[in-house]
């Protein structure tokens, strides 16, 4: 039952002042409950929770957060119609769209509680001790990973479950050890009140300390800010654009401590049209493409916004079949007035820009709060001199670029910004023809594809989700999949500990049988002293 009050860990708070509520864009009506923004005592209550939360939950086994994150799942799938319908309401998206990503939310979660049951995740690595070594002993050092301690998790509007409350950044964070606060997103605040009474749930069913996660409304940014300059907050996870993004991370730059900010943020995703794919293919990827653009009214983070091809009458016939067939899709219900608005007010900017043609742009009757999906082209030359036109236009917009030749082709890759995505649509031979390009690609993306879409993002270990700033603000790191785990701990050495008080993953005799580094080998044996060391 969505009560419209904060998670304070496990209590129901609502002693601010400031009200808001979420809004239908299919109905363009206000939704019926009243949430309460977090105030600046809840919210810092809220991280003591945790803070205290996190001496315990630290120490807390593999397995007991595996029970926990499944219980989540089975919590969020309890929730049943009450979630799909407030989901559909606060979004506009449809109910199979929300049936889908609540499948991947449920699948992160229990994929984490694998890894953790498991528990090799810790990277344990051990050099025993050489008394022996001349002309130095050398010493007995055991290393793993550990928590970095509470992290703060801000979700994007266009993911209110998979990247959310329960999404990726919580649910790698609670597998790692870190408890989490999640700064809701406004506009679609009672689907994550409903995800965080789920999470609250599981929480005490399986015995986790309070304080473990709370879940703090705000209608501003005002709520993110206090918690990303908290000294006990350790690290911060961001899904949304790159201004917001850039905030949180200047903002974290400049505490007396400094932490982490991971933030994926927007992104253009290139897609290079090389000439034989053109001319053998060209209908055939104008028709996969316009559906890409379209998909979801075009909030998707690996939307294709941005399609390069070098001059040609193939390019042209791209461009002319991409135009008919984007013109013939029925527009979708984007997820906001305001998102429409900035679609709008971007998508105008963009095209007052010198050398930006309209191709294309839905031209019948709209229905309130849908968005007019636009295709644009631009000469090389213009793209490559001026940066607006390299901005991300969030909504169902892409841009050609048509290229005098390959040069200028591979000219405008490097000049790229990071991306999460870059595509090539080519035949086989082009890919060593045009090795230049696809070598160019490689530099400024996180994630490669070879004649597909970019949209569809695998939760899958050999998925990376990330890319060179500003894709996201750390490339070393993926926000999808298990090696997200990653982002929220830190390597930690014990040197000559006696057996009995180290951690169960380091021990001599490898109680949980996980692999691990021993002397340079990775093995799950265990140490035998007194007769060899492995
Ligand atoms: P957004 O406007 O950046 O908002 C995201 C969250 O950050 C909101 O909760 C927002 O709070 C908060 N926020 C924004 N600016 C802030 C600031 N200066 N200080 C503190 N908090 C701030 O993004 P959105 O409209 O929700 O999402 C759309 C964007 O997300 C698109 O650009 C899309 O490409 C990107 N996206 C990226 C990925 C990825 O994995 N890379 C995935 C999905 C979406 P308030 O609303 O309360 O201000």
């Amino acid at each position: 039952m969505i009560t419209g009050k904060n998670y304070i860990g496990n209590q129901l708070s609502s002693n601010g002042d400031l009200t808001y509520r979420t809004f239908n864009p299919k109905l363009n009506i206000e939704n019926e409950h009243i949430f309460y923004e977090a105030s600046s005592e809840e919210i810092e209550t809220a991280v003591q929770s945790a803070t205290a939360a996190f001496e315990i939950y630290r120490t807390i086994s593999g397995q007991k957060k595996a029970d926990f994150l499944n219980t989540i799942a089975e919590e969020i799938l309890a929730l049943d119609t009450e979630l799909i319908e407030t989901y559909t309401s606060e979004t506009g998206l449809p109910e199979g769209r929300a049936l889908g990503e609540r499948g991947r939310t449920v699948g992160q979660l229990r994929t984490f509680a694998n890894l953790v049951a498991e528990g090799s995740w810790v990277e344990a690595a051990i050099d025993t001790a050489d008394p022996g070594r001349t002309p130095m002993p050398k010493p007995d050092l055991r290393k793993m990973l550990i928590p970095l301690g509470p992290v703060v998790v801000f979700g994007a509007s266009n993911f209110p479950l998979a990247y959310s409350t329960a999404g990726g950044d919580t649910a790698a964070a609670l597998a790692a050890g870190c408890p989490v606060i999640v700064k809701s997103h406004p506009m679609h605040a009672g689907t994550g009140e409903l995800i965080a009474s789920a999470i609250i749930a599981a929480a005490k069913k399986t015995g986790m300390p309070d304080g473990v996660f709370s879940n703090l409304n705000s209608s501003g940014i005002e709520v993110g800010t206090q918690l990303v300059q908290h000294p006990s907050v350790k690290a911060v996870g961001f899904t949304g654009s790159i201004r917001g993004g850039r905030a949180l991370l200047d903002l974290a730059a400049k505490r007396p401590e400094p932490i982490p900010v991971f933030a994926e943020m927007g992104s253009i995703n290139p897609v290079v049209i090389l000439p034989k794919a053109a001319q053998t293919k060209g209908e055939d990827l104008a028709k996969t493409y316009a559906q890409s653009i379209t998909l979801g009214a075009g909030q998707f983070c690996t939307n294709p916004g941005l399609i390069l091809g070098i001059k040609s009458e193939a390019l042209d016939d791209f461009i002319q079949t991409l135009s008919n067939e984007i013109i013939a899709i029925e527009p979708s219900c984007m997820l906001h007035p305001n998102i429409v608005g900035n679609y709008e007010k971007n998508k105008t900017n963009a095209l007052q820009q010198k050398g930006l043609i309209k191709a294309a742009e839905y031209a019948n009757e709209l229905t309130t709060n849908h968005a007019r999906q636009t295709v644009t082209t631009v000469e090389g030359k213009a793209f490559l001199e001026n940066p607006i036109l390299h901005q991300e236009v969030f909504g169902p917009f892409s841009m050609i670029v048509q290229c005098k030749d390959a040069d200028e082709l591979v000219s405008i890759v490097y000049g790229l910004d990071g991306q999460l995505t870059g595509t090539v649509l080519a035949d086989n031979e082009e890919l060593t023809t045009y090795k230049d390009v696809l070598d160019a690609l490689q530099n400024r993306v996180g994630r490669i594809i070879f004649n597909g879409v970019p949209t569809g993002v695998e939760v899958c270990p050999a998925m990376l989700h990330g890319g060179p700033y500003p894709a996201s603000t750390d490339s070393r790191f993926t926000a999808v999949g298990i090696h997200s785990i990653k982002r929220w701990v830190r390597p930690f050495s014990y040197q000559n500990w006696p057996n009995d008080v180290l951690p169960d993953e380091l021990k001599n005799e490898n109680p949980l049988d996980i692999s691990r580094l021993l002397n340079g080998k990775q093995t799950h044996n265990s140490i035998s002293y007194g007769a060899n060391v492995l």
